[in-house]
């Protein structure tokens, strides 16, 4: 039987940065602007905080200027809302990233609304989001992970035109724009919920499956259609006393039993991950080369 190619998120990733950087080092030079990304967490989350020092090492690796913001949790919305509009104001700022979750005390979606569409670098906005939606429309900015599934699957020579895919998960940063994406790239779209009655059933009728439920290992071998590419976007932990951190991340897609199946799959992690990072980096580029009418 043979084995599933690994698509090499990490690698991919890497060459997409550095393209960046040459691309932010020419602008630098034509036009002395360097890309800004303002950061903004809050609270004391242990993941976001990995998360957002992640976003700043990569932003220092091309060349992009980061501006971090750090709030305690009992910080108010409207000081909140006070920062992104110092943000929108702010010319050296190309892109805003509001670090989710927020603490509950705040509605997310006055937040998320208070940034300006043309720095909205994680796409969330719900203008970005509707016109994503819509035929004939182009978004401003598309969310990063579910654009670094398409990426990858381009990357990798994977046409999706006229494919079924199925998309299991149907969140507002993940799944529901993954499904939209797919069906401007003239996939025939399924999106899987935890409402849906015969989700293996529906899965194993796709020829590309995007997987981010949150569930490890969910998705098992009797799932996948033979020769299915398969796009892993769970990152879950799990107990791994062999390990010394005592555990170990996995996908929503069982990996030893799908590579025996399908004909791609990105492995977790060095999949997905490193991936929506970069296309973090390339949106808040896109956002400055805009801003600036800078082609
Ligand atoms: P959410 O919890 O917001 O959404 C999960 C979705 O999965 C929901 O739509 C839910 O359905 C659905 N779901 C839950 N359980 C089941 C089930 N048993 N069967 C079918 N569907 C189910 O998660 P996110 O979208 O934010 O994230 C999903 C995963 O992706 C997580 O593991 C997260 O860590 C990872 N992630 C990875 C990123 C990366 O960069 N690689 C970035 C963001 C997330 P319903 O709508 O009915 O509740």
């Amino acid at each position: 039987a043979s084995v599933a190619k690994v698509i090499d998120g990490k690698l991919v990733a890497k060459q997409i940065r550095d393209e960046i950087a040459a691309e932010v080092s020419r602008m630098k030079e034509a036009v002395g602007v360097i890309p800004g990304l303002a950061v903004i967490l809050v609270g004391d989350r242990k993941d976001s905080a990995t998360y957002v020092r992640n976003k700043k090492k990569a932003c220092e690796s091309v060349g992009i200027n980061s501006l971090e913001v750090n709030l305690p949790a009992d910080t108010t919305e409207e000081q909140v809302l006070n920062y992104i509009s110092g943000y929108n104001d702010d010319p050296s700022v190309h892109g805003i990233l509001v670090q989710l979750p927020l603490p509950s005390h705040m509605n997310e979606q006055n937040v998320l609304n208070a940034v300006r569409i043309e720095k909205d670098v994680d796409g969330f906005h719900p203008l970005n989001i509707g016109r994503l939606a819509m035929r004939g429309r182009e978004p401003l900015f598309v969310p990063c992970t579910p654009k670094g599934c398409i990426e990858l699957l381009h990357r990798y020579g994977i046409s999706i035109k006229g494919k079924r895919a199925v998309v299991i998960g149907r969140s507002n940063i993940v799944g529901m724009p993954a499904a939209l994406l797919l069906q401007r790239e003239d996939a025939t779209v399924s999106v899987v919920h935890s409402r849906t009655s015969n989700p293996e059933e529906i899965t194993r009728q796709a020829d590309i499956i995007i997987a981010a439920v949150g569930q490890p290992n969910m998705v098992r071998g009797s799932w996948i259609k033979p020769d299915a590419v398969i796009i892993d976007v769970g990152i879950n932990p799990v107990d791994d006393p062999s390990s010394s951190r005592g555990y170990k991340l996995v996908g929503d897609v069982c990996y030893e039993e799908a590579i025996k199946v399908a004909s791609a799959i990105t492995p977790v992690p060095g999949g997905v991950g490193p991936m929506t990072i970069a296309m973090l980096l390339q949106n808040t580029l896109t956002s400055a080369k805009r801003i600036n009418s800078f082609q």
